[in-house]
């Protein structure tokens, strides 16, 4: 089997390297090619000699995942891709296209273990965790696509289907690999990790030097109804995660943020609005509310308008920094593993066909 390089810092390349007799500086060149320049066949790599290039065809293989669906937004904004690695697993990826730039919003695993009411992902279980090279190339797939116009991406959410801290090393590969000079040159401040709230990963998170955002799924303000929705609060509490998030906060100095899904009936009453203002107030935290995409399967509704509304304005009131989030690509099913779930939907009902 050839070693794959798609993964791996420039030191690494030329650690595998050596024993074919390339000189170090080839591990830059090729780290160069694959993650800036986008160039996964060797035959294109016109800086390495023709017999190099030979050995490399040889030996190591650069896996991209393909592209097996895709949806476009009316506005063509957010468009989301379904991408499929070697074993045939597949997750989704996600361009939004912003006043900003560029943001891409990628899975760290296949599905997900945290068995969130709300969330589709979570409906199978976990599959496997995605290596660093995984998560990586699905921002170098969005990459080719914007390099077209001449574009690339400019910032990233660890947003989509997994959960990042229960693939830890593999997520800090990846988070790394991105910051590196000859990769992708991203500064840590363009890149936020998404938590349901594992809080021994918060702390570890804390003190690797990396100052990414970090945003914490909330969602409830007691945890009575937090346990009800998102499993994993009976293992780290609501007061145990805020304590890590501090912790964050206070080590990195970035604001953390607290993601808060409006759920008709279970969550956005304004009783829960002011109890939300009390858990935060006076710390270096804001808010991103977000109106629940349906999943049919669970049976949990967005609220009405005027009542998200009037949720916003009672933390506004409590003085806490607060937004609505944009739903960008509400059109295409941009909740998490939506697109997967039709798909793989697709596929069973052809197989008892
Ligand atoms: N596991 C991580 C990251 C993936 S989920 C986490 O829990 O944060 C990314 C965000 O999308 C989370 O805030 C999650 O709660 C939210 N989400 C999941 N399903 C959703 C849905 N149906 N509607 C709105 N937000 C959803």
């Amino acid at each position: 089997m050839k070693d794959n390089l798609l993964g791996l810092f420039a030191d690494e390349i030329v650690e595998k390297l050596a024993a074919y007799g390339f000189e170090k500086y080839r591990g830059q060149q090729i780290a160069k090619w694959i993650y800036q320049q986008g160039v996964f066949d060797y035959e294109r790599m016109t800086n390495i000699p023709n017999a190099k290039r030979q050995v490399l065809k040889n030996h190591f293989e650069i896996n991209m995942p393909t592209l097996t669906a895709h949806q476009h937004s009316g506005d063509k904004k957010t468009s989301k891709f379904l991408l499929t690695f070697k074993d045939n697993a597949s997750v989704e990826t996600v361009l939004m296209k912003q006043p900003y730039g560029n943001s891409a919003c990628v899975s760290t695993q296949v599905g997900c273990g945290m068995g969130c009411r709300f969330c589709a992902s979570t409906l199978q279980g976990v599959k496997r965790n995605l290596t660093g090279g995984e998560i990586l190339s699905q921002i170098l797939y969005i990459n080719s696509i914007l390099a077209k116009e001449r574009s690339a991406v400019n910032s990233i959410v660890i947003m989509g289907s997994g959960e990042p801290l229960a693939n830890y090393d593999n997520v800090l590969r990846f988070i790394r690999l991105c910051h590196e000079s000859y990769s992708l040159n991203m500064s840590y401040r363009n890149i936020t990790l998404s938590t349901a709230g594992i809080v021994p990963g918060i702390e570890k998170l804390a003190t690797e030097g990396i100052p990414i955002n970090l945003a914490i799924s909330l969602h409830a303000p007691t945890n009575a109804i937090r346990s009800s929705i998102m499993p994993i609060n009976k293992q780290y509490d609501i007061a145990s995660v805020i304590d890590a998030a501090d912790r964050y906060a206070e080590k990195t100095g970035r604001r953390v943020t607290y993601e808060y899904t409006l759920i008709e009936n279970i969550n956005d009453s304004p009783d829960h609005a002011a109890m939300l203002a009390k858990l935060l107030k006076g710390r270096l935290a804001s808010v991103n509310l977000i109106p629940v995409n349906s999943v049919p399967e669970r049976g949990l509704l967005r609220p009405a308008r005027d009542q998200i509304l009037k949720f916003l304005h009672i933390l506004q009131s409590l003085h806490i920094v607060v937004t609505l989030r944009k739903e960008m690509g509400a059109d295409i099913q941009a909740a998490c593993g939506q697109l997967r779930r039709k798909v793989i939907e697709k596929e069973e009902s052809a197989c008892l066909e």
